[in-house]
């Protein structure tokens, strides 16, 4: 496998992330906020978009899978860890590192809906442009991506590269 072009930089990541940061701070000043990231790939999104909030929030995660190949998501999802607090009447803002699909986010959001949440958002850094989804509401967004396999920033290929700073696409995989 050979990393390919550079996406989205280090340097654009952490702008767009202290500019979501803020919005996020102002929306949810005086409120009860638990940030939930979708492991494996959000740790790394959730952990430097947490720093750019300057109000106490809350921290959980969920572990998903969906089934189908590595590289295609089927929209069957199975929860692997589910949360670890109640959130009824909490204000809940779902953190994830793409949307693709968008699959693993419906099924999340009528999941997470059902217990009841004060409210329920979603913030995500890259949105894959030309996949035809769900209708979804994304609160606050990242950086709109061709629809391409990327890798970097939490993103695996095969497990590997999520500890790349930056996002870029495969070049070839041999
Ligand atoms: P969706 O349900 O929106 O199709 O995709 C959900 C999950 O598929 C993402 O959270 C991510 O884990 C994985 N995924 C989607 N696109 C990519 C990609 O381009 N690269 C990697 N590494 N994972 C992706």
């Amino acid at each position: 496998m050979k990393i390919g072009k550079t996406l989205v930089s280090a340097d654009e990541i952490e702008a767009k992330l202290t500019e979501m940061g803020a919005a996020i701070t102002r929306d949810y000043e005086g409120k009860d906020l638990l940030l939930v990231g979708i492991l494996k790939g959000a740790f790394v999104v959730m952990a430097d978009l947490a720093r750019h909030i300057t109000i106490p929030v809350e921290f959980d995660f969920m572990a998903v899978s969906s089934y189908g190949s590595a590289t295609k998501s089927s929209g069957v999802v199975r929860i692997l860890k589910d949360l670890d607090q109640e959130i009824e009447n909490r204000h809940v803002l779902i953190v994830e590192d793409i949307v693709d699909t968008g699959l693993t986010l419906h099924y999340l959001l009528k999941n997470l809906s059902v217990r009841r949440p004060a409210s329920l958002s979603l913030a995500a850094l890259l949105i894959k442009d030309g996949v035809e989804r769900p209708p979804l509401e994304i609160k606050y967004e990242g950086f709109h991506i061709p629809p391409e396999f990327v890798i970097g920033y939490g993103l695996d290929y095969e497990g590997k590269y999520r500890n790349l700073p930056y996002v870029a696409v495969v070049d070839s995989v041999d």
